[in-house]
C-alpha cells in the first residue's frame, strides 16, 4: 500500500498492509490503520462541510502521528495547512494566523491556542473535540488545477515571517524524484528528526507515502539525547537518516555505534556538509550511502542531488552539492559575463507559487523564465565538473546549527521596542560558520542597560523561537559607518570583540 500523490488517495500495491506505517512514542500504526484513520479524518470533515474550507489550516503539534494523519487527510481534500511546531511561541503563531487569513486551527497537543475569530479542533487518534467555535469560510479549492498543499514559513528580514507557499505538482515532482533517484525502498524506515515547521522533514514526511514505507518519529525528548535516539533507531532498525550536518555532528555526533547497523543511508541538506563528517561517515559505515543534497523551502526542500563517493571525498574539498534534479533547470546569474560565479537561480515547476500575499517580495525574487517558475535563491555557486557548488549568501540570511534565520527580523523585532533607538544584528562566525547571534542596540535611555537587556530578552522570547534568540545583546552608545555611510559592521564585530576579551 502507498499514498499516491496524483489520485491523492491509498493505492494497493503489492506491499505488505500490516508493515508499519507511522511510529510516534505511543503508537504503531500499520498502513491499514493509517490509512483508516486518514479516511475517519476526511470523513469527520465531510460530515462539518470542512472538507471545502477556504482558508488554509494551521496544524499545531509536535511528532505526534496524529500530525501525519491529518496532513495526508489535507491532501485528500485538497485542502491547504500550515505546519506549527510547539517551539514556537504563541504570539508568532498568531501572527501567522492573522497572516494567511487562519480560520480553523487543528490541535494535536493539549495547549490550546484560543485565537480570536477561530475555530479550533483537537484531534487524539480517532477523536475529535471541538474546543472554540466560529465560522469558517467555505470554497472549493477542487477546481483549481495546481491547488496548494502547504504554507511554511520562515524567517522574514521585515520582521514577520514569511509564508512559502507549495503547490500539489511542485509536491508531485518532489516525490517522483525521491521515488526515482535514490534508490529507497518500501522496506526502508526514516528517520525523521526535523520538526514539520522546516521543510526538511518534507523529505520522510512525503516520501514515506509515496514509497509505501515507515516514518519513525522522533520527539524533543528523543532528538536531545543521542542515547535515547540510538536506542530508538535501533529498537525500530531506521535505515534513512535524515537531518542537517549540524545535527549530525554536534547533537547526535554520530560515529560508530552497533545500534546503529540499521543504517543505509545518510541524506542531508540545508547547510554544508563538512568534508569530515561526509569522512567520518564513510569510515565507521562503508556499506550506506551518503547523498549531499541542495535547496531553498520555496524549491521545496530540494533541487540538487550527488552521492559522495569516496572519489568524490577525495577529489573535493569544500564538497559539492550536486547535479539538478531532473524537469529542472539551474542558472548562474552572474554580474559580468565572464564571471563564473554567481547567484543560483531555480527554475521548475517544484518552485514555490511565491509567499502569501507578499507583492513586492514576490516581484523581486519570483519570475516566469520560459514558462516555468523561477526563484532567485540569493544563494552564490559555481559549476564544475557539471556539479554545483555553494560558497555563501548576497544577503543577510544566515544558517546556525542548522536553522535559518534572517538577521534583519531579529533587528526589526528589537526596533519595534519603545526603550530600543535602533539596533544591527550579526552573526559570528568561526571557522566559517556562525556560532553566535549578537544584537548591538542604542538604547533611548529611560532605563539602565542592565535593565534594558533583560527586557529585550523576554520580549524576543514572546516573539521569537528559542533558535533566533541572540546568544548576546550589546547596548552601546553608537555604531561606526563606513565612507559609504553604511554601518561598519567588521568594526562593530572587531571593537565588541576586544571588549569581552578584556
Ligand atoms: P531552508 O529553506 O531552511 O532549507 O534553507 C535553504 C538555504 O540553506 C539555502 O538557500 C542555502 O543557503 C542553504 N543550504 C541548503 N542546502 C545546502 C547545502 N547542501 N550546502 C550549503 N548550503 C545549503
Amino acid at each position: 500500500m502507498r499514498f499516491c500523490f496524483e489520485q491523492k488517495d491509498f493505492i494497493e500495491q503489492q506491499i505488505n498492509p500490516y508493515q508499519l506505517a507511522v511510529i510516534d512514542d505511543k503508537r504503531e500504526l500499520t498502513w491499514i490503520q493509517f490509512e483508516e484513520e486518514v479516511n475517519n479524518i476526511c470523513f469527520y470533515f465531510k460530515e462539518k462541510g470542512w472538507d471545502k474550507i477556504a482558508n488554509p489550516i494551521i496544524l499545531y503539534g509536535h511528532k505526534q502521528a496524529e500530525m501525519i494523519n491529518v496532513i495526508y487527510a489535507l491532501m485528500k481534500m485538497k485542502l491547504v495547512y500550515i505546519p506549527m511546531d510547539i517551539i514556537y511561541p504563541k504570539q508568532r503563531i498568531s501572527s501567522i494566523q492573522k497572516i494567511a487569513n487562519v480560520e480553523l486551527i487543528i490541535n494535536c497537543t493539549d495547549n490550546l491556542l484560543d485565537f480570536d475569530k477561530t475555530t479550533e479542533i483537537q484531534v487524539k487518534s480517532k477523536e475529535f473535540i471541538i474546543t472554540k467555535e466560529n465560522n469558517v469560510t467555505l470554497n472549493s479549492n477542487a477546481n483549481i488545477e495546481d491547488p496548494l498543499v502547504y504554507i511554511i514559513f520562515t524567517s522574514g528580514s521585515t520582521g514577520e515571517p514569511k509564508g512559502v507557499q507549495i503547490s500539489s505538482k511542485a509536491v508531485q515532482t518532489f516525490t517522483h524524484w525521491m521515488m526515482n533517484d535514490f534508490g529507497f525502498s518500501s522496506k526502508d524506515i526514516f528517520i525523521n528528526i526535523a520538526n514539520f515547521s522546516f521543510d526538511l522533514s518534507v523529505y520522510e514526511l512525503m516520501s514515506f507515502g509515496a514509497i509505501g514505507s515507515t516514518l519513525l518519529l522522533n520527539d524533543l525528548e528523543t532528538t536531545k539525547d543521542s542515547e535515547v535516539l540510538m536506542n530508538r533507531i535501533e529498537k525500530y532498525k531506521g535505515s534513512i537518516w535524515v537531518s542537517t550536518p549540524s545535527f549530525a555532528l554536534t547533537y547526535a555526533r554520530i560515529g560508530y555505534d552497533n545500534r546503529l547497523e540499521s543504517l543505509r543511508y545518510f541524506l542531508f541538506c540545508g547547510e554544508t556538509l563538512p568534508h569530515t563528517l561526509a569522512l567520518t561517515l564513510h569510515k565507521e559505515f562503508p556499506s550506506a550511502i551518503v547523498y549531499n543534497t541542495y535547496g531553498p523551502t520555496e524549491a521545496t526542500v530540494a533541487t540538487t542531488l550527488v552521492e559522495i563517493t569516496k572519489e568524490i571525498l577525495e577529489k573535493y574539498n569544500p564538497l559539492p552539492v550536486g547535479y539538478p534534479k531532473p524537469d529542472c533547470e539551474i542558472l548562474i546569474e552572474t554580474e559580468n559575463k565572464e564571471d563564473n560565479e554567481g547567484e543560483i537561480v531555480i527554475v521548475g515547476e517544484h518552485v514555490s507559487m511565491g509567499y502569501f500575499n507578499n507583492e513586492d517580495l514576490n516581484k523581486e525574487k519570483f519570475f516566469i523564465h520560459k514558462g516555468k517558475r523561477a526563484f532567485r535563491t540569493g544563494d552564490l555557486a559555481y559549476y564544475k565538473d557539471e556539479m554545483l557548488f555553494c560558497k555563501g549568501r548576497n544577503d543577510d540570511q544566515i544558517k546556525m546549527h542548522g536553522f535559518r534565520i534572517e538577521l534583519n527580523e531579529i533587528t526589526n523585532v528589537i526596533c519595534k521596542n519603545e526603550l530600543v533607538s535602533t539596533a544591527v544584528t550579526v552573526g559570528l562566525k568561526r571557522n566559517n560558520e556562525v556560532k553566535k547571534i549578537v544584537s548591538f542596540v542604542i538604547s533611548k535611555n529611560t532605563v539602565s542597560n542592565y535593565e534594558l537587556k533583560e527586557t529585550l530578552v523576554n520580549y524576543l522570547k514572546q516573539s521569537l523561537p528559542y533558535y533566533m534568540i541572540p546568544g548576546d545583546i550589546d547596548i552601546v552608545n553608537e555604531f561606526p559607518y563606513s565612507t559609504s555611510h553604511k554601518i561598519d559592521r567588521k568594526k562593530l564585530i572587531d571593537e565588541y570583540l576586544k571588549r569581552k576579551l578584556v
